[in-house]
């Protein structure tokens, strides 16, 4: 075994996706919507696949399929208000894990450090490793609601001078979450600004994960850190088609960015992978062009999943707050995290057990209660799983399998 690989051979994913399907009636675990993509993506995906051009069974271009790339370009140019050349501001991976991946192989080397923000998306930290990197942490802390309030995930904050003091000679990286996965913080215009001007006076990259840019409620502005002054050129953005048109499976994602920083990317993507498969780039390709057409109407996707979502989220919140679970309010993502202090007399805490209690109940109520879930511990470094009272849920479910959860916790109680 390669010495890039000791420490992180265990995977959340793997571990709870298997109890999921072993055990759960309701999953509410692994974050995927258990509803279909909209009509005009499966249309694109069929008229790809019908024969009408079967050149999109045979490779293409290595960098990103150039329908895809030209309408990312003009996508993202318009919302970053710049010109981006398809060419060389674009490139299609494999899904965004792909280009989180590159990023770290792009630009760590060893003995880097790259600061993640906790609680944060799990393969943050192997990543950086597997590049040679030392993550160094840095928590949003909860800060208590007034009046009783239920807490919200803007109540969830990074320390200004916290932050500050992990920026040393060393850091090369930052990577930021907005909307984050899995409180479903959507960071305000101050945050990102103090983040980027720490990035700027220290000249550090910003990996910005994207992917659930859409999913924004209660009119809340998602904001992309690319867009201040300082950050286009070091930093990349990071989206993915399967959160963007609901289609997790077809490992979509893409990088925008400036050339200076694309151009070792596709170093890391020509040596590797090569490209995303042809007809998967194309649907995505016609799936965007329609997006562009229709932006900001209501017939838009972007603007009717968050609609739905925001509805879900609601029925969740309320429906969770009834039995005791109390939620934690996310402005953004599919994700809600909730407190399960109160029913911990069901699963009682063994003191000196080294699995943090979230997960020993997360697995416990899989197994008993058949409700799949995901432990907010999986979200923090080894040694500050502190947070272990709080499990993750995902509301991109029909309606009737949130019902289904909530009929599990109502009889539970
Ligand atoms: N980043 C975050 C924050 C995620 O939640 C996910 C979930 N899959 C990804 C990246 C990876 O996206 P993809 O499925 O497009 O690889
Ligand atoms: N991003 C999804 C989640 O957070 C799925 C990740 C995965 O399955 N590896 O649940």
């Amino acid at each position: 075994q390669a010495r890039r690989l000791e420490g992180i051979d265990k995977n959340i994913w793997v571990e709870l996706v298997q109890l999921a399907a072993t055990y759960s009636t309701v999953d509410l675990g692994q974050g995927f919507p258990d509803f279909p993509p909209p009509d005009f993506l499966t249309e694109a995906a069929v008229r790809a696949l019908s024969g009408e051009n079967h050149m999109l069974h045979q490779y293409t271009r290595a960098f990103g399929h150039p329908p895809l790339v030209k309408v990312l370009a003009q996508f993202f140019g318009k919302l970053l208000g710049r010109d981006l050349d398809p060419m060389t501001n674009v490139m299609v991976t494999v899904g965004a894990y792909q280009a989180l991946f590159y990023c770290f192989q792009a630009f760590i080397d060893e003995g880097d450090e790259v600061i993640i923000i906790e609680p944060f998306f799990d393969c943050y930290e192997p990543m950086v490793k597997m590049a040679g990197g030392l993550p160094v942490f840095v928590p949003l802390r909860p800060k208590a609601p007034k009046d009783g309030k239920l807490m919200s995930s803007a109540d969830w904050q990074l320390d200004p001078a916290e932050l500050a003091s992990k920026f040393s000679e060393q850091t090369k990286a930052i990577v930021l979450n907005s909307p984050n996965n899995p409180l479903g913080k959507v960071y305000s215009r101050g945050e990102l600004e103090l983040i980027a001007d720490l990035c700027v006076k220290h000249d550090v990259l910003c990996i910005s994960d994207e992917v659930y840019e859409w999913l924004v409620y209660d009119g809340k502005e998602h904001i992309r850190i690319a867009s201040l002054r300082g950050m286009w050129d070091r930093t990349v953005t990071i989206g993915s088609a399967g959160k963007t048109f609901s289609a997790t499976g077809w490992k979509v994602g893409w990088t925008v960015g400036p050339n200076r920083l694309l151009q070792h990317i596709r170093t890391v993507h020509q040596n590797s992978v090569y490209h995303c498969a042809t007809l998967a780039q194309d649907a995505v390709a016609q799936g965007f062009q329609r997006e562009l057409e229709l932006y900001g109407k209501p017939e838009s996707y972007f603007i009717q999943l968050p609609t739905e979502l925001q509805k879900k989220r609601d029925w969740l919140v309320q429906s969770l707050d009834a039995v005791g679970m109390k939620p934690i309010v996310p402005e953004g993502t599919y994700f809600l995290v909730a407190d399960i202090s109160q029913f911990k007399s069901d699963v009682p805490d063994v003191p000196d057990s080294d699995e943090p209690y979230d997960s020993r109940f997360a697995k416990w109520m899989v197994k008993n209660k058949g409700l799949a879930t995901i432990p907010l511990s999986s979200f923090y470094c080894g040694a500050h799983k502190n947070y272990s009272h709080f499990v993750r849920f995902c509301f991109a479910k029909e309606d009737a399998t949130l019902k289904a959860a909530n009929d599990i916790l109502q009889k539970w109680k």
